[in-house]
């Protein structure tokens, strides 16, 4: 029951909403269309993944969705929320409340130690840091005998559990993944899907996921197929044969189907 709009874990029942979010890169004689019209809404607890051919926009949808470059035109809400138009430290401040970012190339800092690494949100945000949590946060992800180890003496899949471990410590609203297992073997992206969804499902986080991996896709609720900067498919309860399908037909999806949705 959420009469209230509130959910268990706290927050809203919608933890993302894009209304009409457009992105032009480049200027003039060289603008790329990135974003054309894109609005989506995500409940709360949930976990999508975003698919579509390379050039397709998703990164600068989840860019846009995250606070880390501005839509030209529309708006994006993070529970309930208008990120902000405003200052370039209002934006930043808006997104260490409320958003987590996993990278392809996990972005840990090569001088710090995974707990040192887990813990920088917080210091950032100017909040207690609380090496306690930080530790229960990487024990979850099966870190908790490397917590003083740097990044360039941890495998690949380590360092993105760090990076998950970072991301989640904040409790935010939402968790922005792009292509978080693009660099990994089949084994270590499956432990990072595993997070993933544990964090929706045990956690009440909400995860959004660019893949190119029908494998991946598949862990999600609901997968979103970007083609040219529209949004042009979903479907829900994804099978790993049925998104490589989908995909393999993407093309002629795109003048087929609306454009917005919510
Ligand atoms: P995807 O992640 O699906 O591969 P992107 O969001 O990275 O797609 O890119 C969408 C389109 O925008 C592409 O045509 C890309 O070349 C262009 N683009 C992305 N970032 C920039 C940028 N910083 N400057 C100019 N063009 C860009
Ligand atoms: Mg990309």
């Amino acid at each position: 029951m959420r009469r209230t709009g509130r959910t268990e874990h706290g927050g809203t029942a919608e933890a993302l909403r894009l209304v009409g979010v457009t992105k032009v890169h480049g200027t003039a004689d060289n603008a790329v269309t990135a974003l054309d019209d894109v609005s989506l809404s995500l409940p709360t607890g949930t976990f999508t993944a975003v698919m579509g051919p390379s050039g397709s926009g998703k990164s600068t949808l989840l860019q846009c969705a995250a606070g880390l470059d501005r839509p030209d035109r529309g708006k994006v809400l993070v529970d309930g929320e208008e990120m902000t138009g405003g200052s370039e430290a209002a934006l930043t401040k808006f997104r260490r409340q409320r958003i987590g970012f996993v990278f392809q190339q996990y972005n840990l800092l090569p001088t710090l130690t995974v707990l040192q690494n887990t813990t920088l949100p917080l210091k950032l945000a100017g909040r207690r840091v609380d090496k306690g949590l930080a530790r229960d946060v990487l024990g979850r992800v099966g870190l908790a005998g490397r917590l003083d180890h740097r990044p360039d003496q941890l495998s690949g899949g380590q360092r993105q559990r760090v990076a998950i471990a970072r991301a989640l410590v904040t409790e935010p609203r939402v968790i922005f993944a792009d292509e978080p297992t693009g660099a990994l073997d089949t084994r270590s992206a499956g432990e990072i899907l595993r997070l993933l969804r544990e964090a929706v499902d045990v956690h009440g986080r909400t995860v959004v996921m660019v893949t190119h991996d029908p494998v991946a896709a598949s862990s999600a609720d609901s997968v979103r197929f970007l083609a040219d900067g529209r949004l042009v498919g979903r479907m829900t309860d994804p099978t790993v044969d049925g998104v490589a399908e989908r995909l393999a037909h993407l093309g002629d999806l795109v003048h087929s189907e609306p454009r917005t949705e919510v």
